[in-house]
């Protein structure tokens, strides 16, 4: 089988393959390309893409490289692509004119040449910002920081609660993966995820296979408050927890190396009788729960506290995007140094952009003339340089370009900007450690061992 699309997706498109399609700079959607034999729903061109910028049959998604622009093609739509566009789903795109039945060839070319659109290779990142939501899901900034904080590495056994929407699924997958495993005994980077909602976990479990993630992902359907850990009745021998769940000081017990001590909490983690703990006995726990609100932090940590974890820290993560733009400045102020004046309005940028194209024709045809003349030597002439400021290399005897003037993107004031009315507040991260287990065995090995071998 092939890998997921998500962990190793080729350089090409591909059939059967996830790939999210940029419709414009906040508006993904993802699909699935399809092969089609022969017309699909009526479409003779196959299986086809219905947008607001025109109709993509999947053939002219397929095996492209990723990243590519593709133009919408003439299509008959008629009154089924003009049903499929209301429906669908990038409501704030521009239509890209009237569709009625009787449109014929003239009015299909004008629609196919309106629109384009990108395919772009499935991340995580991009599945967060395209997944169909089915609880509240948490974003690139939050799951990047604890990924890393919880120490998900390649080879890492990680527990989350609850699945939800998947969004912190499809990141942890990619950060602890490190192969496929090759039999039952063979032990990869994997993450356990559970999830009590039936609907959400169908979902979830679709997902998962479709994707091709089943291997890296392994689902259980379970209330974690009472049933634990395990999955499978075995241990997933864990090192890293996250728990995205309303109430995490219910799952904790759980997460212990010892039976638990309440009595309401001793049937989780239960095989044929026996209690397992779910953790890997010889690494460190690093776990992190997310909670909206500070009465549960209090309480998870109360909890943590009592059961042992260490090195208990909250934190709340602040993402703020900040805009880098050139601002056009009028062309009556000052220029200043590095930075050139730029035009006031339309007329004045025209008259702009004729000079410097007037001058760079200017500049090539005193190239030109050189190398005919047998001056220069053109084996590595770099046409961004300015003209050289001899007399021999002034073009026309007028005076050369300066940098700046030569490069229009360079005009105006670079400054910054932070996004504007930016929520911040997603969720109170409380971070711990529980350390390794430590058992006689491993006392009396270390103390043979001390001060440093014998
Ligand atoms: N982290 C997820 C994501 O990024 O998409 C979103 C998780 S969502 C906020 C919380 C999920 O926990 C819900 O889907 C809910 O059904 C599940 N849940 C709540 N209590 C649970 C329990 N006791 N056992 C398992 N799952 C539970």
């Amino acid at each position: 089988t092939r890998p997921s699309p998500f962990l190793d997706p080729g350089s090409i498109t591909a059939a059967d393959n996830l790939a999210i399609i940029l419709l414009s700079r906040d508006n993904l959607q993802p699909i699935t390309l399809e092969e089609s034999n022969g017309a699909v729903d009526g479409y003779a061109e196959g299986t086809m893409l219905n947008t607001r910028f025109g109709s993509f049959p999947h053939s002219t998604l397929l095996n492209i490289p990723w990243g590519s622009q593709v133009r919408a093609s003439a299509v008959d739509t008629g009154s089924r692509g003009r049903k499929r566009r209301r429906e669908a789903t990038d409501d704030d795109t521009p239509t890209t004119g009237p569709d009625d039945e009787t449109s014929k060839p003239a009015k299909k070319a004008v629609q196919a040449a309106s629109g384009f659109i990108h395919i772009l290779r499935p991340t995580p990142e991009l599945w967060t910002s395209s997944l169909p939501h089915r609880t509240q899901v948490v974003y690139t900034p939050d799951y990047s920081y604890i990924l890393q904080r919880i120490r998900a590495i390649p080879g890492t056994h990680l527990i989350e609660a609850g699945s939800g929407s998947g969004s912190f699924t499809h990141a942890s997958a990619r950060a602890v993966y490190n192969g496929y495993p090759q039999s039952d005994t063979d032990v990869r980077g994997k993450v356990f995820s559970f999830e009590f909602h039936e609907t959400r976990f169908n979902k979830m479990h679709e997902e998962i296979e479709r994707h091709r993630l089943n291997g890296i992902v392994q689902l259980a359907h379970r209330d974690v408050y009472n049933g634990g850990f395990l999955s499978e009745g075995k241990s997933p021998g864990a090192s890293a927890v996250f728990l995205d769940l309303p109430a995490p000081w219910e799952a904790l017990p759980h997460l212990s190396r010892q039976k638990p001590k309440k009595a309401s909490k001793q049937n989780g983690n239960v095989e044929n009788g026996e209690w397992i703990s779910p953790l890997d006995p010889k690494k460190s726990v690093h776990i992190c729960t997310f909670s909206p609100c500070i009465e549960q932090v209090t309480r998870t940590i109360e909890e943590m506290r009592e059961l042992g974890w260490t090195d208990i820290e909250m934190v709340e993560i602040a993402h703020r995007r900040f805009n880098a733009i050139r601002e056009r400045v009028g062309a009556n102020l000052p220029a200043e140094k590095g930075n050139l004046q730029t035009p006031a309005d339309v007329a004045e940028a025209l008259e702009r952009l004729k000079q410097i194209n007037r001058k760079t024709k200017e500049f090539h045809r005193a190239q030109a003339a050189l190398t005919a003349n047998g001056d220069a030597d053109t084996s590595e002439m770099d046409v961004d340089t300015p003209p050289p400021t001899s007399d021999k290399g002034k073009a026309n005897g007028k005076e050369p370009m300066s940098e700046e003037e030569s490069k229009p993107w360079m005009h105006g004031r670079l400054y910054h900007r932070a996004e504007a009315e930016l929520k911040t507040h997603t969720s109170y991260l409380v971070f711990a450690t529980l350390p390794r287990e430590w058992t006689d065995e491993d006392e009396a090995a270390a103390s043979a061992n001390w001060p440093c071998g014998k």
